[in-house]
């Protein structure tokens, strides 16, 4: 039976706050995820920044929708700590869920993961493990680098952290990553299939992309989403759940997985 497993990214406040109609869902489908949460700063107002060139994007209106514009102007004012809102990630565990770290600081992390030395990048992370431990009071078991950006130093760095596995690529396989002479030692169980907002708009065209990359699985299988981005798109998810076990496949949490693959995946040279 093909494992299978939902990512849940929490990257900003906005994710925080659009989580209660998610969890609902994944309550009532008796479905549990891994959810991987981002701690540090959310700086995602910065994104706005992005527009200036091109103001007529502001138009669009699923930007608007997605992101909360009220919460955009604020983070562009003031930078909150994801980790002040810990009541309300609290309650991912207490419903069973897996929860992961997804860096600190996520829009510097995406900016910066392919130039960190491997001590920035292990100080960067030791304040996420730091920040996560206030939050759920105990150390995170996995790992997942903001935007699938990673390097050489970010992986090397993981290693000395003890993750369990760790989820930073896109792929059809985990693996234990290798470069040169050195070989890691955490496991990676990458992400199979982008989030449907990345995709299309079309819920057709991601139903059609689900049968592609669920043929395509080797080891196991995987999607993520967001829930600022996703909010007004349950139903779909819904969908793509219940058709992930139509497949035949079982859904697990990602850690679940890994445990599952640490004895059996090959190593990969990048
Ligand atoms: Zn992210």
């Amino acid at each position: 039976m093909l494992p299978a497993a939902l990512r849940v990214d929490i990257d900003t406040l906005g994710d925080i706050l659009a989580l209660e109609p998610l969890l609902e869902l994944l309550e009532r489908l008796e479905v549990r995820a891994s959810f991987f949460v981002a701690m540090g700063p959310d700086r995602c107002g910065r994104n706005l920044r992005n527009y200036l060139h091109q103001p007529w994007k502001l138009l669009n209106r699923e930007l608007w929708r997605s992101h909360r514009l009220s919460h955009l102007l604020r983070s562009m004012l003031v930078a909150e700590h994801m980790e002040e809102h810990a009541e309300s990630l609290h309650v991912l565990r207490e419903l069973g869920h897996e929860a992961g770290l997804h860096g600190y600081d996520h829009y510097t992390w995406m900016r910066r993961a392919e130039k960190m030395s491997l001590q920035e990048a292990a100080q960067t992370i030791s304040l996420g493990v730091a920040a996560f431990r206030q939050v759920f009071g105990h150390e995170p078991g996995s790992f997942a680098s903001p935007g699938f950006r990673t390097s050489r130093s970010c992986l090397q760095a993981l290693d000395s952290f003890g993750f369990s596995y760790a989820s930073d690529f896109t792929g059809y396989r985990a693996f234990y990553p290798k470069f040169g002479d050195w070989r890691a030692e955490t496991l990676q169980v990458p992400v199979c299939m982008l989030s449907p907002c990345e995709l299309s708009s079309s819920d057709r065209a991601v139903l059609q992309e689900l049968e592609r990359q669920l043929e395509r699985a080797e080891s196991h299988f995987c999607f993520y989403i967001h829930p600022s981005r996703e909010v007004h798109r349950l139903k779909l998810v819904e969908r793509m759940l219940r058709r992930i076990e139509s497949y035949g496949a079982e859904l697990l949490t990602l850690a679940e997985i890994a445990e599952r693959l640490k004895a059996t995946s090959a190593v990969q040279e990048l």
